[in-house]
């Protein structure tokens, strides 16, 4: 039986664009262009997330005229003709970055600093649309999740990287300063993976009662907002773990409270270094400490080959060819994986792109997401 490569597909799609930095409209414009190795997926939801903040301000690489969105979730429209292990329908999340494969990094392994990096959503369009495209490669099934908590896949997928960089043995305390979405999933990565007492200091607000209500640590500390007031809180939280901790994850982005971190990372522990920060910002540290106390600093940025892992963290990762028929249902969770209910607490149209931005500055949501019928 001939397997059809393609739904009936309209010559228009809307979409999101800008023609340069603040500067967006709803357009209608042609589908995507499909490759010999694409998947153009019908887009059911993309997720939005601090980084589309500062593409709209033409930060992050951002080249223009763009259609944002790299956390795109939808199934598949069409393939090209050499693709051969999909179906039309089938139910996908796309890694959003496309590697070269031949540069000095990629010949050694070391894909995630590619030189020829493509970023959809960022230089190429992405999943602010009706539809995008996606080498087949980059392109993964899923089940047992739904469209908008699918979106949480490519923030899972980063956190699971960042477990592989942290790489924590058995037993190992645990402390995370942030509750946003990737902190939420790494604290339970963590807890899952020889986490055994985690505590998440986060500023009072959504994101720590959200944090207690998926029971994501053992232990909540809320910060202040204010810089000074933040020392002393964690003066107090060296006193009362006295040895500190073996892990120390600052996820926030500020870097006063990575200066502080260090002091709370116990002789022979790991500083991890998590957050996004000003590219301006500094921070100072005494070097004899990393030298005498044997502190290794880690960075974790992004991601390769993670989504896998991610989807089966929090829904069940189906491998390709071994699916028939598509599966086109948009099922809820199981329980008993990394629980990520109501992290995405607020969905958008297309049309209400300035109504999320609002919310996404004044931080009225804990992270949206854009979704199409
Ligand atoms: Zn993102
Ligand atoms: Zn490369």
């Amino acid at each position: 039986m001939e397997r059809p490569n393609h739904f009936d597909l309209p010559p228009l799609m809307r979409a999101l664009e800008y023609n340069e930095a603040r500067n967006f409209s709803i357009v209608e414009k042609r589908l995507p262009i499909i490759r010999e190795q694409d998947i153009l997926i019908k887009v059911k939801a993309c997720g939005i997330c601090g980084t589309d903040l500062h593409i709209h301000d033409g930060e992050f690489g951002a080249q223009f005229p763009l259609v944002p969105g790299h956390e795109t979730v939808g199934v598949v429209a069409a393939f090209g003709s050499g693709v051969v292990d999909f179906n039309v329908g089938d139910r996908v999340v796309a890694d959003n970055s496309e590697l070269c494969g031949h540069c000095h990094y990629c010949r050694r392994g070391k894909e995630l600093f590619c030189e020829n990096f493509i970023a959809h959503g960022v230089m190429v369009d992405g999943g602010f649309a009706e539809y995008a495209t996606y080498p087949a490669n980059r392109v993964f099934k899923f089940k047992n999740l739904s469209d908008v908590d699918a979106t949480l896949l490519e923030p899972a997928a980063c956190a699971a990287h960042g477990l592989d960089k942290i790489a924590p043995q058995m037993g190992s305390s645990v402390l995370l300063f942030g509750a946003g979405p990737t902190g939420l999933i790494l604290a339970q990565l963590l807890r899952q993976n020889g986490g055994c007492h985690t505590v998440i200091a986060a500023p009072a607000g959504l994101k720590i009662e959200l944090a207690k209500s998926l029971n994501a640590a053992d232990e909540f500390i809320e910060l202040p907002r204010d810089a000074h007031t933040v020392a002393a809180r964690m003066e107090e939280l060296r006193t009362k773990h006295p040895y500190g901790f073996d892990i120390v994850v600052e996820a926030t982005g500020n870097a006063k409270i990575l200066e502080n971190s260090i002091n709370l990372v116990t002789k022979g522990g790991k500083l991890v270094v998590y957050g996004v920060y000003g590219d301006d910002n500094r921070v100072s540290i005494p070097p004899n400490k990393i030298f005498k106390e044997e502190i290794n600093v880690i960075g974790s940025f992004s991601q390769t080959y993670k989504f896998p892992a991610a989807i089966d963290y929090l829904g069940q990762y189906l491998p390709v060819n071994k699916t028939d028929p598509p599966l086109t249902n948009n099922e809820p969770a199981d329980e008993n994986r990394i629980n990520i209910s109501g992290i995405v607490n607020k969905t958008y149209k297309l049309e209400q792109w300035q109504a999320c931005l609002d919310a996404l500055e004044n931080k009225s949501v804990i992270k949206a997401a854009l979704v199409f019928d």
